[in-house]
């Protein structure tokens, strides 16, 4: 297994809306096991395709006691708000209170091309919203608002 390059801000592919995946072979499997081993390694909890320079619908993750992946997901969430800190290993530097919603519920495939369909609430929900942001070119930077996205955008300049 091989630990892959984390791409940061400023690379085209972290703004760039990730493809279709169609062809369910070896190399995808591949590249499925090795997100895991990079997303161990960097300590993150959540890992989308993109982030490695892969512009595939594939994101993993492993929050307490739920661990998996999912490949050209779609997501759905609740109303219910909630408030908390949130960073991304392709933004270097620190988290920012972020809005999002307390429930999602993911659907796709796996890499044997079998449905998955996982829900969430609070820290799993938000790893879903925050990774599938990453399928469509978005930064949990964007989703910041009034003072903290202010004081976002000084430090990064
Ligand atoms: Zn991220």
């Amino acid at each position: 297994m091989t630990i892959l390059r984390i791409r940061t801000q400023g690379d085209p592919v972290l703004r760039t809306p990730a493809l279709t995946v169609t062809d369910f072979d070896e190399s995808l499997r591949t590249l499925i096991s090795d997100m895991f081993e990079t997303m161990y390694a960097v300590k993150g909890v959540g890992l989308a395709a993109p982030q490695v320079g892969v512009g595939l619908q594939i994101f993993t993750w492993d929050i307490g006691d739920d661990s998996g992946h999912v490949i050209n997901p779609s997501i759905e969430v609740g109303d219910e708000p909630q408030e908390g800190g949130e960073g991304c290993l392709s933004v270097p530097g620190p988290g920012y209170d972020t809005p999002r919603r307390d429930y999602a519920i993911i659907t796709g495939v796996d890499m044997n091309g079998d449905p998955v369909r996982r829900e969430g609430t609070g820290l799993l929900a938000r790893c879903f919203q925050h990774e599938t942001d990453h399928l469509h070119g978005t930064l949990f930077v964007d989703r910041l608002e009034g003072e903290v996205r202010k004081e976002a955008m000084r430090a990064m300049r």
